[in-house]
């Protein structure tokens, strides 16, 4: 038996414990030794009998004086035992265990633990954990730090240690980190970390376990980004892409904007443009708050792939963003001959008109367009991607991942375009780069001037009936109100809940405000409602949209002025930041309502830090303090919450394991003299991208 051995291998092991092994995703011996006890109950000391007292935990050791089976009236099975130390004895008893009988004689040394009770006046034992003593074999349940398992798939702890026990005893185990590094960071071997995570002689000796396991995870989380990034480097663009050949109208195009650019989209478009220049692919990052201006940034690297004669091709997560973007994009890009197309799966259109339906004009074909805009779809089309010198990704926290890892696929020639992804979510500082090890990063920290931050409040209920007669007042007064429905947590029926969600509160608000003109949104619309919903809203007909929370909310309406956020205590602070930033886009003030269905001080307390904070990197960076990674958007599609032992708030580990894996590679790029490392990074990335 080694340890890739399915467990049906070990000893005990049956078809029925398999099945249940299964269910909790362990399938070899390997997988047994990755479950690991969630807490360790402590019976490191053995107590005399005689200093017992009901109500704690404890562990004692003695010999069995008496033994009696009992069948009581409701034909119940009882196991009574006394036992006996040099101290004194004590009475232990189990209900309708009758194979006890089968393993308790009288004369045996046992060990029992569990909860102290009170048999009448006197201390006693009710279904404690017992076990034979054996010379030679140190006790595993009723002695020491006894580890426990969850406990789901109907699968004692009890079991769990004997089948892990008699596994580490057999079982043969390679080690696979590396042993500088093991040396280095003072970690225990593989073999040696597993005896200290399952048995630990101390509980300093289980934190240098899981010490070591987080290390591991992060080391080949790492191991993974940094060897996907040399393979991108491997690969070269279709076409040759120059700045400084086209410097004078680039120059000219950034001082015809209607505004000046910020210092930092300048530092990120200078690093663009030098990525452009290279002949490997650009894989950059560029992450900004909502309203940073991204899009201008991205114009300008498509301006220039245009002047290169390359095309570019922008995804939107949603039909209505790539909509909006090919509005914005035809305003910035068309007075400089760009062709523009929309491709998103309902609709195509292309930027050349066709003349006063005079006919002379044939619209253009999209391959003839020099950019091309649309939603994912777009990247399923048949059609050859020729020429393409840049692909824009506007991720806004949904499908980025996924996206560049096909764009990689695609490219199997190893050709590949540059590509550039944004995105508005934020990433902690501490974490970034570790989930974007794969990229390089731009980051957009400064508004454009003249933004009036949102004022914000946290609305408790009571509060909730004034709060829409103020959002009334506003509206009638001509201003714009998103109401944006609660997130439903996650349910097979998810988006249908979602959309009952947003129909009740559409009926409620057009109920509470007769007098203004309130509509809905929601993702179950086709996407000719969907248009026609947000055009009216745009255009101002309508004062209040009701919306569902992720699906339609990147949109740019700078007549919008309030944003009511419903059960805002079940987002992340930086998902609530960032549908905040969708008012405050015009010269009126803002505001934020975030109403609340539970009210404990603690919601409010976190809450309220929006009100006071309105930097969204502080805000994601208080969220995984507060709510761990799960919460924090983007962190799942990177598959960082499979990771199970490692603290993503350990911001030192972070950095060991992603020095240590640059160290590495740095000497051995391809893991040639690492091949036990080389099999399990390639487990590894499996598991982290089928995760079961
Ligand atoms: P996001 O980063 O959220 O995609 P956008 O690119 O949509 O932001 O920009 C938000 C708004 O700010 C747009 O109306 C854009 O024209 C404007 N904008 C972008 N850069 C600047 C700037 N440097 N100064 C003033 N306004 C700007
Ligand atoms: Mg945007």
């Amino acid at each position: 038996m080694d340890w890739q051995s399915p467990v049906s291998k070990i000893p005990y092991v049956g078809g029925i414990s398999a099945r249940r092994l299964e269910r909790l995703g362990v399938k070899t011996v390997r997988d047994l030794l990755y479950h690991f006890p969630f807490r360790y109950q402590d019976y490191s000391q053995i107590t005399k009998i005689r200093l017992l007292t009901p109500g704690a935990d404890a562990a004692v050791q003695g010999t069995i004086i008496e033994l009696s089976n009992i069948r009581t009236r409701g034909r119940k099975f009882l196991t009574k035992a006394a036992l006996a130390d040099e101290s004194g004895a004590i009475e232990a008893v189990w209900f309708n265990q009758p194979y006890l009988s089968r393993t308790l004689k009288k004369g045996l040394k046992i060990g029992l633990a569990g909860r102290v009770e009170n048999f009448g006046g006197r201390p006693g034992f009710v279904n404690p954990e017992f076990e034979v003593l054996k010379e030679g074999f140190p006790p595993a349940h009723t002695a020491g730090l006894v580890p426990v398992y969850p406990e789901t798939a109907r699968l004692s702890s009890k079991w769990l240690r004997n089948r892990i026990r008699s596994v580490l005893d057999s079982v043969k185990i390679a080690e696979f980190l590396p042993r500088e590094q093991i040396k280095r960071y003072r970690l225990p071997t593989l073999p040696e970390a597993w005896r200290m995570i399952h048995f630990p002689a101390s509980f300093k000796e289980a934190e240098e376990a899981r010490r070591r396991f987080a290390f591991e995870e992060l080391f080949l989380f790492n191991l993974r980004s940094l060897r996907q990034r040399q393979e991108w480097e491997k690969r070269r663009v279709p076409l040759k892409i120059s700045y400084a050949e086209h410097k004078e109208r680039i120059d000219c195009f950034i001082a015809n904007l209607p505004f000046a650019l910020t210092g930092a989209q300048k530092t990120a478009l200078e690093e663009i443009l030098a990525d452009l220049g290279r002949d490997k692919p650009m894989n950059r990052l560029l992450e900004g708050d909502v309203g940073s201006g991204k899009t201008v940034v991205a114009a300008i690297a498509a301006y220039l792939t245009y002047l290169c004669g390359g095309r570019t091709i922008l995804m939107a997560p949603t039909e209505i963003l790539a909509d909006q973007h090919f509005q914005t994009l035809k305003v910035l890009l068309e007075p400089y001959g760009i062709k523009i197309a929309l491709h998103t799966s309902h609709k195509r259109t292309t930027t050349e008109p066709s003349r006063d339906n005079t006919g002379i004009q044939k619209p253009k074909e999209e391959a003839e367009s020099d950019l091309w805009v649309g939603t994912h779809a777009l990247f399923y089309k048949k059609g050859r991607f020729e020429r393409v010198g840049l692909v824009v990704i506007d991720e806004q926290h949904r499908f980025g991942v996924e996206q560049r890892a096909q764009l990689f696929q695609k490219a199997k020639s190893g050709i590949t375009p540059h590509l550039l992804t944004l995105t508005a979510t934020p990433i902690p500082r501490t974490l970034a780069l570790t989930v974007h090890g794969d990229l390089d990063l731009s980051i957009l920290d400064e508004m454009p001037p003249g933004r009036k931050r949102v004022k914000t409040f946290v609305v408790p209920s009571q509060k909730r009936t004034a709060g829409y007669q103020w959002i009334r007042q506003q509206a009638k007064a001509g201003n714009q109100a998103f109401v944006i429905c609660p997130l439903i947590e996650k349910s097979e029926a998810e988006s249908m809940r979602q959309v009952k969600a947003a129909t009740r509160e559409f009926e409620t608000l057009a109920e509470a405000m007769p007098d203004v003109k309130v509509d809905l949104l929601h993702g179950k619309l086709s996407a000719k409602e969907k248009s026609r919903v947000m055009d009216s809203f745009k255009r101002g007909e309508t004062q209040v949209l009701v919306s569902t929370p992720v699906v339609e909310v990147g949109i740019d309406v700078p007549n919008a002025t309030v944003m009511v956020i419903e059960a805002a205590e079940r987002f992340g602070l930086a998902s609530l930041h960032q549908l905040r930033g969708r008012v405050g886009r015009g010269e009126k003030t803002s505001y934020c309502f975030l109403f609340t269905q539970e009210e404990s001080p603690d919601v409010f307390q976190r809450l309220k830090s929006l009100e006071k904070i309105a930097n969204g990197f502080e805000l994601a960076e208080l969220d995984l303090k507060r709510r761990g990674p799960g919460e924090i958007y983007g962190i799942k599609q990177h598959g960082l919450t499979e990771l199970k032992v490692a603290d993503l708030t350990d911001a030192e580990m972070l950095k060991i394991a992603r020095d240590a894996a640059q160290d590495l590679l740095r000497i051995d790029p391809q893991l040639s003299s690492h091949p036990n490392l080389d099999r399990e990074l390639f487990r590894f990335s499996k598991a982290l991208v089928e995760p079961n």
